[in-house]
């Protein structure tokens, strides 16, 4: 059987510049939640998206559930946020025992849907923070959802897991909210096979978090704590490889915007195929290339069929309000999200791909 194309799989520097700094960890025994790979990694992360500081973390979950509690979420609060996402979103509002509210997403961009944020607010003018996603590396509306967020006075929360390097108008998703979040999970855009970081614009909530993410201890010579804390720290080896990653996420996203280009020229005059929408004030750094069919195929017949010759493909996020565990929140919109789910999948977007590989793959599907 032909080697397996994975949907998007760890990418190493040709350069080796992970290695290089996971060396220089063993040389020195940094071999710890903690460490100077770890304080670069956020000084050169915050620099690169243009935050002013930067805590790096064990997952994009434990960000996002930090940024939550910074926020001052807590058992109760109402936060809105989208419904076409990955659980990660979501799971962290639980962890505090917050009540999510799902929104719906608008067509023009896949994320969270103005009027349907407006619409919410109107319904829970008591909500304590919005989580907004850039799902796929597109970015939302931002000029628009800000604005109703702030007429609303509510602290904003970026989940841009997804959208590392993206811009919206020429700026960084994940630094238009108070807090930004990224993941530097296996299979995001560069990894550290585990991590997350934090992003915001307010030294006193970044040194909150980074005490909280390592046990919330005082400053005392004997284990001291007088808040909750948690185990979410980076470790100096995980911070290395970031530090390496981010030297070529300049490269991996050329590469992701020529991968749906080629998708985009194969396909030019297939009726019935779409590519994700692309906004002219959006660069998105293209982390999977999504498309929707609005012919007789079937998202699932080119899932099966790509898997049939050891090809990985996906279907869209399925939305938070038809997801079992979250059937009791609420859900405020139309069927976009729920359409987006029933029409569109992630074709393979693995940057280490040739052309010959991307032919396998339309030949493939026009077979169909
Ligand atoms: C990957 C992802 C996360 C979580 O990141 P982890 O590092 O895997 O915990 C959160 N939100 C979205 C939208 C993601 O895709």
């Amino acid at each position: 059987m032909a080697e397996k194309i994975y949907l998007s799989s760890p990418h190493m520097s040709d350069e080796g510049f992970e290695m290089e700094y996971i060396k220089e960890a063993f040389a020195t025994n940094w071999i710890a939640p903690l460490g100077p790979n770890v304080n670069e990694f956020e000084k050169e992360f915050a620099v690169k998206v243009g935050a002013k500081y930067a805590a790096a973390v064990n997952t994009g979950t434990a960000a996002i559930h930090l940024a939550l509690r910074a926020v001052g979420v807590s058992e109760g609060d109402i936060v809105f946020c989208p419904s076409l996402t990955f659980s990660a979103t979501v799971n962290p509002i639980i962890y505090e025992k917050a009540i999510p509210v799902f929104i719906d997403s608008d067509e023009e961009t896949w994320n969270m849907c103005p009027i349907a944020l407006e619409a919410a607010f109107l319904k829970y003018p008591q909500v304590k923070a919005v989580i907004v996603v850039h799902l796929y590396g597109l970015s939302a509306d931002m000029d628009k959802i800000m604005a109703i967020c702030n007429h609303h006075g509510v602290t904003v929360i970026e989940d841009a897991a997804e959208s590392l390097g993206t811009l919206y108008k020429g700026r960084q998703t994940g630094t238009f909210g108070e807090y930004g979040v990224f993941s530097f999970n296996g299979n995001k855009i560069i990894t550290t096979s585990g991590g997350g970081m934090l992003v915001s614009d307010n030294q006193e909530r970044i040194e909150k978090v980074r005490f909280w993410s390592t046990q919330s201890r005082d400053s005392a010579r004997h284990y001291q704590h007088s808040e909750l804390g948690f185990n979410y720290r980076m470790s100096n080896i995980s911070a290395g490889i970031g530090r390496g990653q981010l030297k070529v996420l300049d490269q991996r996203i050329a590469k992701k915007i020529y991968l749906l280009n080629f998708t985009s020229k194969s396909w030019k005059n297939y009726q019935g195929l779409n590519l994700l929408p692309i906004n002219h004030w959006n660069e998105p750094n293209y982390w999977l290339s999504c498309i929707t069919l609005d012919g007789s195929i079937k998202p699932l017949e080119i899932i099966e069929a790509l898997e049939g010759e050891n090809i990985e493909s996906r279907p869209l996020w399925k939305p938070m309000h038809q997801q079992p565990f979250f059937e009791w929140c609420d859900f405020i919109g139309g069927i976009v999200s729920e359409k987006l789910f029933n029409s569109g999948l992630c074709l393979p977007s693995d940057t280490k791909m040739t052309d010959s590989d991307q032919k396998r793959i339309c030949q493939i599907i026009k077979g169909l």
